[in-house]
């Protein structure tokens, strides 16, 4: 008799030989972590996004796709504007990864981590505020300005 691979189980969804969450978590070494960080995932994208995104790449590389799309989620709640980017050319992943090692050990859905001051820095602006003069110099490329769609120099608003 098969058995259901650990993250169909958790998402009481059918498993099969096919099935291509099962490889997407053999990294994973306790059964737990494997259905929490699943859940998590399931949570953050989407079911059908979740397994969409794994679709999108070849069989071999699928199991890099899922470490991923669970840094980046991780990363992305922790630092809601820049993301896991953001975190690791910040100098700071260990956020990232403390993160990820939370999901993995609690499957607790993780906040933003109030003692760092990378968020603070990225307060969302009224928008009327959010012209060329007053753009804060510590936003990067690809911050705030690019999440409005605000190009340099446009004076449409
Ligand atoms: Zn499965």
């Amino acid at each position: 008799m098969r058995l259901s691979c650990n993250g169909c189980r958790v998402l009481r969804k059918g498993c099969n030989p096919d099935c291509i969450i099962r490889s997407c978590i053999q990294w994973i070494k306790s059964s737990d972590s494997q259905a929490n960080a699943t859940l998590f995932l399931a949570k953050f994208y989407g079911r059908a996004g979740l397994l969409n995104l794994i679709e999108a790449g070849p069989d071999y590389l699928r199991p890099a796709i899922f470490r991923s799309l669970l840094y980046e989620a991780c990363g992305r709640i922790v630092d809601p504007i820049n993301g896991s980017v953001g975190l690791l050319s910040n100098g700071n992943w260990a956020e990232c990864q403390s993160a990820v090692d939370e999901v993995l050990l609690n499957g607790l859905p993780i906040r933003q981590n109030p003692s760092s001051n990378v968020a603070a820095q990225h307060q969302i602006l009224p928008l009327n505020a959010q012209t060329s003069a007053t753009c804060p110099r510590t936003s990067t490329p690809l911050g705030t300005s690019a999440r409005l769609g605000h190009r340099p120099g446009s004076r449409t608003l």
